[in-house]
């Protein structure tokens, strides 16, 4: 008998569970996953059932008032997976479910009220409150739950509104109104007739000269390029506008066209490689860990699998097969990517493998597409899924894979509250689901690569690139490209003052001679002009974060600060001594950019990074201009490091490699030497060959050595030996804990408080091997207004001591991927 129910009720300050009584009129259709209503003191909320009990735990129970959705929003492994979330992270149980719920159901779900007959007559048992609800549906029609709230200010109309349904007078129903389905499109225009007949319109195409210029101009440049060309280039290159595309498009000369935009921009390039229909035959490394993997699929317990194989090794190829694997036996799969908008070759490939059946998530999508993907993942509609970090949650029924690629990226971390790994929660949800796991990386993290080293997981080997399907069929290995190391302290040496060295100068030029391209590649965005005074050395800083203003040119000289957008005019002045000679300094992507413009003046350069991507649709446009050679270097950051597959691309020249190797953070070391790797890994994708160009001021250390290689294996054995040196993780796990508050003063104090608290919780209990560092002022000592401190506790388990601690105000990050 279902009597009682213990529901997380959606209020984003109550952390906790609470017990509710079910009345006997929903006992028959609520069950577990249910959305439902429920009253909370004085409002009426939306909670999820997670379990039915016998006896619950306050004597003083509420009723459900309704069931809002009649199909679960939440599966129970879903539920087990947001407990064991909550437990690990140490995070609000409701906070978790809110993140697995999409944002437009809130708004959606509703239950509807309508009255019966209009011709009732008013009974006198009706209270004021019935009275007052049925004259406003008489009125109104028929009102949705959160609509009639409105009119009831603080008043439970729901149990009058419940009599009133019994008796007849009112019907109710679940309302969950599909939403408006809204592909994204992009626009392209394309040349509708043969040339000759092109050449004989372009005199008198319009009435002024003006219109006349920027039509022929548009004309001419789609007789050029006779594909298809999405309009924004079109209107780059001629001057023209919408109005002169649609008024030729009338005329029959061209055509436009909407194109969905997954299917648009780099098909021209897959089109030449894969076909649809074409499946590469497995080459021995991928027979051999495809074996284990398929094996998986008929054992109810497998181990997940880290598939350690180097840039272009055919581990996509891989996930592929899982997948359709999973489908074969009936079931779904989720696959997750760092950021669709950076990957759209992975996504192609699975668009193309199972056409029809892929449901993407990404960041571009409305609420109400987001909302219509869950559903028809709900329904069991979608069998591929495709999407970063969030779509671990899409709520399928029947999970046979979940692979994630890449999976040492950073954006598989929520770096905000509720903070948590998607990688450590999709390995979980698998083991719930009973799923095959598959983590696939060139360069796996430390911790992910000492599970498998110490039996948490299996590794699956491929050690050897394979040449781009575009060239070879059947496959062909290719070696890593080589990589020269330049010390430009030499460089200085020897006179050149330049951004580039001699060794990089010459190798672009005679890439650009081949007619093949070239990647510059910037550590970080951080690593941009930084503006200073030359009399005092004052660098000019955000009033709000305490980190420097970068300069940028094309925003007429403004100043502006990558935290949190504050921007600034370039001062005339010092504001500290107030001497005139303000100066930029250090390297930003522009300066790249504009050095190569110089230098090569015939080179077609491209920006891709952080100001060159806010526009919607940016990344598309920009990398499928590259990709088709439409540009001969792309100059980027470091959003080039996340599995693009470029064949024409053969050199690699990173400008600066040391940003980032000094910071005092335990995990620095291991991100630059995954990026550089994954940089480096961009060259040489196909028979053309190529080399990679590293210049660095630090030759010698360690971490550019290993890159340089391209040896993980050196590097992995020599960070796991500091690591345990010092009890970082694997060897021991960490806790960070953050404390943000205008006055610098308020928080050095409370997190001075908190620490002698947790100190002597730490002696109370025993606890020798456990080291409380702090507290200290972050190294990012200031953001968006707010001072940061911190503490740090390292030990075999930390999280043992914070959990039943009252933390209100705290940013607690189990496991945090920077100390920073
Ligand atoms: P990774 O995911 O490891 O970077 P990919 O799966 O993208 O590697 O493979 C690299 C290239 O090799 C791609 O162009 C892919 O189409 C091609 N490829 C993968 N497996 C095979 C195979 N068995 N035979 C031929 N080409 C293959
Ligand atoms: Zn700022």
């Amino acid at each position: 008998m279902k009597s009682f129910a213990q529901i997380a009720v959606n209020v984003p300050s109550v952390a906790g569970v609470f017990d509710y009584a079910i009345p006997e009129d929903l006992a028959g259709s609520i069950g577990i996953g249910h959305l439902v209503i429920v009253p909370f003191s004085k409002q009426t909320v939306q909670g999820v059932i997670l379990r039915f009990i016998d006896q619950p735990s306050v004597a003083d129970t509420k009723d459900i008032l309704e069931i809002v959705d009649p199909d679960p929003v939440l599966t129970s492994t879903q539920i087990a997976l947001a407990e064991w979330m909550a437990e690990a992270t140490l995070s609000p149980l409701a906070a978790i479910i809110n993140m697995m719920l999409p944002a437009g159901l809130n708004q959606q779900a509703d239950v509807q009220y309508s009255v019966t007959s209009n011709h009732l007559s008013v009974s006198s048992e009706f209270g004021q409150v019935q009275f007052r609800l049925l004259k406003l549906l008489q009125e109104r029609g028929s009102l949705r739950g959160r609509q009639i709230d409105t009119h009831f200010r603080n008043v439970d109309w729901r149990k009058s509104a419940e009599w009133l349904v019994r008796g007849g007078v009112l019907a109710k129903k679940s309302v969950l109104p599909p939403p408006r389905v809204r592909s994204k499109y992009i626009r392209v225009a394309q040349l509708a007739v043969p040339l000759e007949e092109a050449v004989a319109a372009l005199p008198n195409l319009g009435t002024t000269e003006a219109t006349q210029k920027r039509r022929s101009a548009a004309l001419r440049y789609l007789m050029r390029e006779l594909d298809e060309v999405n309009v924004s280039w079109v209107y780059a290159e001629s001057g023209c506008n919408l109005p002169d595309l649609q008024l030729l498009a009338e005329r029959g000369q061209i055509v436009l066209r909407e194109n969905e935009i997954w299917r648009d921009p780099l098909e021209r390039v897959e089109r030449r490689g894969i076909e649809s229909s074409a499946i590469p035959i497995l080459t021995p490394e991928q027979a051999r860990a495809w074996e284990k993997i398929h094996l998986a699929f008929s054992q109810s317990t497998h181990l997940p699998f880290l598939l350690h194989g180097v840039t272009g090794s055919g581990k996509t190829e891989l996930y592929i097969r899982a997948a359709e694997e999973s489908v074969r036996r009936g079931k779904q799969a989720i696959i997750l990517v760092p950021e669709i908008a950076l990957t759209p070759q992975t996504v192609r490939r699975f668009l193309a493998r199972f056409p029809g059946q892929v449901g993407l998530i990404h960041s571009k999508l409305s609420e109400g597409e987001r909302y219509d993907t869950w559903r028809r993942a709900r329904a069991g509609l979608l069998k591929v899924i495709i999407g970063p970090r969030s779509a671990l949650f899409a709520p399928l029924p029947h999970i046979g894979l979940i692979a994630v690629d890449e999976c040492h990226d950073g954006s598989y971390y929520q770096s905000e509250p509720p903070f948590y790994h998607a990688v450590e929660a999709a390995k979980t949800y698998a083991r719930l689901v009973g799923a095959v796991f598959i983590m696939g990386s060139a360069t796996p993290s430390i911790v992910q690569r000492w599970g498998a080293d110490t039996g948490e997981s299996a590794r699956l080997d491929l050690p050897r690139r394979i040449a781009s399907a575009q060239e070879t069929k059947p496959h062909q290995h290719l070696d890593l490209p080589p990589v020269s190391v330049i010390d430009m302290r030499e460089e200085l040496k020897a006179g050149n003052r330049g951004i580039f060295s001699r060794d990089l100068l010459q190798a672009l030029g005679d890439t650009l001679n081949r007619g093949e391209q070239a990647i510059l590649f910037l550590n970080r965005r951080g690593t941009a002009t930084y503006v200073f005074c030359r009399d005092c050395g004052y660098a000019l800083k955000c009033p709000q974060c305490d980190t420097p203003l970068t300069f940028h040119i094309e925003e007429k000289e403004r100043l502006i600060c990558h935290h949190c957008g504050y921007t600034r005019q370039k001062p005339g002045k010092c504001p500290e001594c107030g001497g005139t000679q303000i100066r930029e300094y250090g390297l930003g992507s522009e300066r790249v950019e504009t050095e190569v413009g110089n230098l090569f003046p015939g080179a077609r350069v491209l920006r891709w990074d952080w100001e060159t991507t806010r526009q919607k649709d940016a990344h598309e446009i920009i990398l499928s201009h590259f990709a088709s050679h439409r540009a001969d270097v792309l100059v980027g950051t470091q959003m080039l490091a996340k599995g693009l597959d470029l064949p024409l691309v053969t050199l690699v020249g990173i400008v600066l490699a040391d940003v980032g190797l000094n910071l005092p953070d335990p995990f620095s070391a291991e991100r630059v030497f995954q990026v550089l790797t994954q940089v480096a890994g961009r060259a040489g994708r196909s028979l053309r060959g190529g080399q990679v160009i590293l210049q660095t001021f630090q030759p010698e250390h360690p971490v550019i050595q290993a890159a340089s290689k391209h040896d993980y294996t050196g590097f992995y054995q020599q960070e796991l030996e500091r690591r345990r040196a010092l009890g970082y993780p694997p060897f021991g796990r960490l806790v960070r804990l953050e404390y943000r508050h205008r006055e610098n003063e308020l928080a050095e104090a409370e997190t001075r408080k908190t620490a002698g608290r947790l100190k002597s919780r730490i002696e109370a209990q025993g606890r020798t091997q456990t080291t409380l560092v702090g507290p200290v002022p972050c190294f990012f000592s200031k953001l968006r207004g707010e001072n940061r401190w911190q503490i740090a506790l390292r030990g075999p388990n930390p999280v043992e001591i914070l959990q039943g601690q009252r933390l209100d105000g705290w940013r607690v990050e189990v496991d945090p991927t920077s100390l920073l």
